[in-house]
């Protein structure tokens, strides 16, 4: 048999990173990094294994309709026949918010599927959409178009000319750099930051890898990042560090900036145990050059994430660090997002029925997903679509979600692997894996910051009996009779004339496909052609010169300035400086609860590649603090009972010195135990624990939704010791 290379990237995370795909009889031996790519030098352990998951016994290789207890395959156009009937009727019955959705990351970071995803959600109408954004990055979203009227901007640190790096709730030495944003080589240039004088912060409640290699490891509270920030904040304009001419290009800023001189520093200080010292230091170290503070996903899974990442975005702004080297910038990509964005994305604002939630992004809250199927009325979710992901393992309360997905009258699952959500699955959709695909990822290559934009190209042939995801979506609308495109029924008729074209040159991507839109959505954004990324098969190299200024001269606000002062995130503010600075739960439920990063894993959607690497997934261990475990008498290695006020769990005691006292750690995304129709309903562990039943639904940041996945309020109990 004759070896073949294909030259593709990941799509692992927004690294991007490019691959040689190696296969040989339609099957994939070896992923190796793309040296000539322009970004291939994070490549990591999660993509040179992700081949793995091709065979992978959860994979779902053919449309599956739940019989009883059992799963039977059913041909695709059959599947889809019958589906367009179940739905069709519960959407006449009930109106087109019956349907809800869940869009998790496998489908965000795959185009195609997001899109004509996005296109049948559209042509049904329904506001009953969720999004995995709701229990990670939500604030972000939120934060930038408050501030900015930008939700999907993309900023990238120039950490390359940067002379301080502040760090909140990040740990690229085990990730990448990255999260709404992707820096090449991102801790590596951190460290050649720090050899050239410079200096890296990291803020964490745990000593992770990355704190044990920056110059200064800061241990806040959890859920206090804010009080943290407004404090060095405070201090910078206190002592007029903060640069002025930034005033011009701002809203209100001598109104922020008196607002900033009027907070009590020992108050901030006592609030999230940081030492006046160190937090002087920080502002003073972090106005001298220039600097980036970075809130990533441990702030952003709290329950005041949106005024930390407010804040943090007002540290890089008033320190001039938006509009220069070394600080924030925008980068083109080949969209142009600043100029494009509200075309591409045009604001839209949904609120939920029951509890009136607002949306970010056009998405709704998915911690209110159970609410919106239990309570009974007009709007109530009959219907639902997994699209990717894993929400019963991601979110809160998972078992409540169960529960409530089994008394829905159609649950529909589309995803290459069958999951712990899909237990009640009356349908199992099949999508093909990264390496089986054809097209170009938009929305992961523009956050990538290479300044490079790649083609995904099959290595080997998907399963016969799988569709593209958007193909299934395509197909689906065209059958419920509903209007694809710009709500026009007429332009169904357009759709179904390209699916000819595709028959007739045997390319599905011919038809009317993401390659379509990515034409026109490269078009409209003037950076460059899809037949120049199509044609450059190691990446299509735009131009690296970074206009430090682009993003503060054309922001699309009314009145072209950053809005400093958002009303939400002020009011906000207000209301936590005003709570009880010690955490009212804190006697009954004396720890909070953080997460981690592992290597192999990247959260709960990577399990099936993860657990063929890990011999433990090590989700069943907590790391507590030798002061708290020699507290309650618990000894190293012995099992405790973790429990909140709506969940508890077992776990394996890790006694450390690497978390502050006050804090435990478990690492999220195990726990599955997935129904196997092939043994007739028993179960396929993954292994480890979902530590997610403890993080409450209604325990969350009120401005984005996102529930406190990280700073829960737990108590570890030691279980019943043997008596000898
Ligand atoms: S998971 Fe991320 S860092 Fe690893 S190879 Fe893929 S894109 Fe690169």
């Amino acid at each position: 048999m004759s070896q073949c290379t294909t030259y593709t990237h990941c799509t692992i995370c927004v690294a991007c990173c490019g691959l040689k795909v190696t296969s040989e009889d339609n099957t994939v031996i070896k992923i190796e990094p793309d040296k000539e790519a322009v970004n291939w030098r994070d490549f990591c352990v999660r993509a040179a294994e992700s081949h793995r998951s091709l065979q992978h016994p959860s994979r779902i290789t053919q449309p599956m309709k739940r019989v009883g207890d059992e799963y039977v395959p059913v041909p695709y156009k059959q599947a889809v026949k019958e589906i367009a009937q179940q739905l069709g009727d519960i959407v006449q019955r009930h109106g087109p918010h019956a349907l809800g959705s869940y869009t998790g990351n496998p489908a965000t970071s795959n185009f195609g599927a997001f899109s004509f995803f996005s296109l049948f959600l559209d042509a049904i109408g329904t506001d009953n959409r969720y999004f995995v954004g709701s229990l990670d990055q939500n604030s972000h979203h939120y934060v930038c178009e408050e501030m900015y009227e930008l939700p999907w901007a993309f900023l990238q640190p120039d950490v390359e000319n940067t002379d301080c790096l502040l760090l909140v709730g990040a740990n690229p030495a085990v990730s990448e750099l990255g999260w709404v944003f992707s820096v090449s080589e991102g801790w590596k240039k951190a460290q050649a930051m720090r050899a050239r004088g410079g200096t890296v912060y990291v803020v964490d409640p745990r000593r992770t890898e990355s704190a044990a290699k920056a110059d200064c490891h800061i241990s806040p509270l959890p859920e206090t990042d804010w009080a943290l920030l407004l404090a060095i904040l405070h201090v910078i304009a206190s002592n007029a560090w903060h640069d002025p001419a930034v005033a011009e290009y701002c809203e209100n800023f001598d109104e922020l900036i008196a607002m900033l001189k009027a907070q009590d520093v020992e108050a901030l200080s006592a609030r999230c145990e940081v030492p006046v010292a160190t937090i002087e230091e920080v502002a003073r170290t972090f106005s001298k050059g220039s600097g980036i503070c970075l809130a990533q996903t441990g702030v952003g899974q709290t329950s005041t994430g949106s005024v930390s990442l407010w804040l943090s975005h007002l540290l890089n702004l008033i320190t001039g660090n938006m509009r220069g080297k070394g600080g924030l910038y925008h980068n083109k990509g080949g969209l142009d997002m600043v100029k494009t964005g509200g075309e591409f994305f045009p604001k839209v604002h949904r609120t939920s029925r029951v509890n009136q939630a607002s949306s970010v992004g056009g998405f709704l809250p998915f911690a209110e997903a159970v609410t919106e199927m239990l309570t009974p009325g007009e709007g109530q979710i009959r219907a639902f679509i997994i699209h990717g992901g894993n929400p019963v393992i991601t979110g809160p309360e998972g078992e409540k979600l169960n529960a409530a997905m089994a008394d829905l009258d159609l649950l529909i699952a589309v995803d290459s692997f069958q999951r712990e959500s899909h237990r009640h699955a009356d349908w199992l959709i099949p999508a093909p894996s990264y390496l089986e695909l054809d097209e170009v990822s938009i929305l992961l290559q523009e956050i990538a910051n290479a300044p490079s934009l790649q083609m995904l190209r099959s290595a080997v042939k998907k399963p016969d009996g799988v569709p593209y995801e958007w193909e299934f979506f395509r197909d689906l609308t065209l059958a419920m009779n509903k209007p694809l495109l710009l709500g026009k029924p007429a332009l169904n008729w357009l759709v179904k004339g390209y699916s000819l074209i595709a028959k007739i040159t045997g390319n599905p991507y011919d038809g009317f496909s993401p390659k379509q839109v990515a034409k026109q959505m490269y078009k409209t954004g003037g950076q460059v052609s899809y037949k120049q990324i199509e044609n450059s098969p190691h990446g299509y190299n735009l131009d690296p010169t970074i206009d430090y200024e682009y993003l503060t001269d054309n922001l699309p606000t009314e009145s072209g300035k950053v809005r400093t002062l958002p009303v939400d995130l002020y009011a906000r503010l207000n209301a936590l400086l005003a709570s009880p600075s010690v955490r009212p739960d804190k006697a009954e439920y004396p720890l909070q609860l953080i997460s981690r990063r592992r290597k192999h894993m990247m959260n709960s959607w990577l399990t099936e590649g993860s657990m063929q690497q890990m011999k433990r997934p090590e989700s069943d261990i907590i790391e507590v603090n030798q002061e708290d475990a020699a507290r309650w008498q618990l000894q190293d290695g012995e099992w405790v009972s973790v429990s909140s006020r709506v969940g508890a769990v077992q776990a394996q005691l890790l006694v450390s010195d690497k978390i502050r006292p006050g804090v435990a750690v478990m690492s999220h995304g195990w726990g599955n135990n997935t129904y196997n129709p092939n043994k007739k309903g028993d179960v396929t562990p993954s292994g480890g624990v979902n530590r997610n039943l403890l993080v409450a639904n209604d325990d969350r940041d009120p401005l984005t939704g996102v529930p406190k996945l990280n700073g829960t309020s737990i108590k570890i109990e030691a279980l019943q010791r043997d008596v000898a």
